[in-house]
């Protein structure tokens, strides 16, 4: 392999360890020269102008949002149409090349991260619209067709509820293998609850449809399987998603208090309630501080948490739910309750809240985004935990979350090489800390190349396999997106624990697959 396949970036920047450590350069090397045997097929299947191999055209790609790993493809396609991701795969099939599919790179998890060597299909261009049905709330698109972008062509009278604070750039494809959420999931529900349909090629090229416009396809719920997929079981050409009408009413209020507990006792106790509100975002000190300095629309700078609460339903509705969630907050403790009158005020809330993931540039040089679910009853003891183990390595946390679904967001501080391994080793106590409160390792940034070694935190030896048996019907290959999600690497036909025929093996009724 030549030193330009896994790149040594700044050692202040990233982990020591770039690329998943079971790869090696002289696979990577094989692939490279593998690629390079069939770039004139890629070229006419996708244009010669839409594949990169040059060394200042790959480096865009090498890594996705998170930038500690980064990996050098030998290239980088960008087909124009279904068939010709369909050709693409194919191409890569035949060569027995390794292939990652991309969206806008936005993935928080290394999904994107390339195979050393391997291709990468991005889906930058697969970006139409193609059929919007708003009398059936159905609409059609490319995967390359950004978030907002979807509610942009069904609106104003209907949405499209998954909202991650990326919507301005993250794909739909991407969003579909993550299963992406957003602020408002709590009332209604993550991507895998909008996807009716989609179109997939596996990866011999082979295209199949799954599911389509009705609600409830009879047979395996393989849509089910492949939606939080990580882009490991196929590559999506179009997506069927269901949108609904936009509420008649909307209203927002941001409420301030002297500490996450007491904002923690508020979320419960309007959950509790019986109210459903579209959305409650918290942001602890650090995050209201950061958010303030990068949009300053005014949010107090010595509040100990900030929440962001939002209800949307019937005129009626909304405003008798209202009142109650104000004096609720000011029960549990709200120093000031802030109402939205206009839709530009409530605009305003949600660029703070949106912007703390790249507003914490403005108070640490590098930061890592940590994403792990706990029981929302459990917000208190683990926001405490959390601040412990801060106290603990010496290292600044924010905290900026999905407080109704629990679905936390630690935004560890650091700079330096030091305090990065500390940062992760902190990062990876927070997930331990999940687990044992009965979350989980990831909400809605996927486990990709990052989380995979904390998989056997969640699951069991047999659990994996069952995941390694679903990937092997749909790749047995391998082909798609390897060395992403499962702990170990694997192979097809490999099956955990010394290898044993099986009765049926013996008897000539079943093979190994
Ligand atoms: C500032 C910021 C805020 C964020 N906020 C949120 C949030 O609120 N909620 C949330 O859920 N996420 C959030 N994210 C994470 C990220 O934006 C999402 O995971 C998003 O869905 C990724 O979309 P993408 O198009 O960038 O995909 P990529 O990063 O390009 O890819 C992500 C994964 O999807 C696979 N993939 C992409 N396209 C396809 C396809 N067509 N077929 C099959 N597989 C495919 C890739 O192989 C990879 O495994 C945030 C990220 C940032 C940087």
């Amino acid at each position: 392999m030549s030193d330009t396949d896994v790149v040594q970036p700044d050692p202040a920047e990233v982990k020591p360890e770039q690329v998943p450590s079971e790869d090696s350069a002289e696979k990577a090397a094989e692939r490279r020269r593998a690629v390079e045997s069939v770039l004139p097929a890629l070229r006419e299947a996708a244009g010669a102008e839409h594949v990169y191999t040059e060394d200042h055209q790959v480096r865009t790609y090498e890594s996705d949002g998170l930038l500690h790993y980064r990996a050098r493809p030998a290239a980088v396609v960008l087909p124009g149409s279904a068939e010709e991701v369909r050709e693409a795969v194919r191409i890569c099939f035949e060569a027995g090349v390794p292939w990652v599919a991309r969206g806008a790179g936005s993935g928080l998890s290394g999904g994107a991260l390339p195979v050393a060597g391997g291709v990468v299909i991005g889906l930058s261009r697969l970006r139409r619209v193609l059929e919007v049905d708003l009398d059936n709330g159905r609409v059609v698109v490319e995967p390359g067709v950004t978030n907002v972008e979807v509610s942009a062509a069904v609106g104003p009278t209907h949405f499209y509820p998954p909202d991650p604070s990326s919507q301005i750039v993250c794909t739909i494809g991407g969003n579909f293998a993550e299963n992406s959420g957003g602020a408002h999931c709590f009332k209604y529900g993550f991507t895998t609850n909008y996807v009716l349909g989609a179109e997939a090629i596996l990866s011999d090229g082979t295209m199949v449809e799954i599911g389509g416009a009705a609600s409830d396809m009879p047979g395996f719920d393989l849509l089910g399987a492949l939606v939080g997929s990580e882009g490991t079981l196929a590559v999506v050409t179009k997506i069927t998603l269901r949108v609904i009408p936009t509420p008649e009413s909307v209203r927002t209020l941001a409420a301030f208090f002297d500490s996450v507990s007491d904002a923690g006792d508020a979320v419960s106790a309007i959950v509790t309630g019986g109210v459903i509100p579209a959305a409650i975002e918290m942001m602890d000190k650090l995050a209201i501080e950061a958010a303030e300095l990068a949009t300053g629309v005014g949010f107090p700078t010595d509040a100990g948490a900030a929440l962001i609460i939002e209800l949307d339903g019937s005129e009626s509705e909304v405003e008798a739910q209202f009142a109650d969630l104000e004096s609720t907050c000011e029960r549990a403790g709200a120093t000031e309750v802030r109402i939205a009158e206009t839709a530009e005020q409530a605009a305003l809330f949600w660029k703070a809240r949106k912007a703390c993931f790249p507003a914490m540039g403005r108070i640490s040089s590098s930061y890592y985004v940590q994403d792990g679910v706990i029981p929302r009853t459990k917000l208190t003891e683990v926001l405490q935990r959390i601040e412990d183990l801060a106290t603990e390595y010496e290292l600044r946390v924010a905290n900026v979350f999905h407080a109704g679904d629990g679905n936390l967001h630690p935004l560890v501080c650091y700079s330096g090489p030091d305090e990065a391994e500390k940062a992760e080793e902190l990062s990876g106590k927070i997930l331990e800390t999940c687990v044992e409160f009965g979350g989980s390792i990831t909400g809605e940034h996927g486990v990709g190349v990052d989380k995979k070694a904390y998989m056997p935190k969640m699951f069991g030896e047999p659990d994996l396999a069952a995941f390694q048996k679903l990937r092997c019907a749909f790749d047995p290959h391998a082909l798609a997106n390897p060395g992403k999600v499962m702990p170990t690497p694997r192979l097809c036909g490999e099956v955990p624990g010394p290898y044993r025929e099986h009765p049926l093996e013996r008897a000539g009724l079943a093979e190994r697959f």
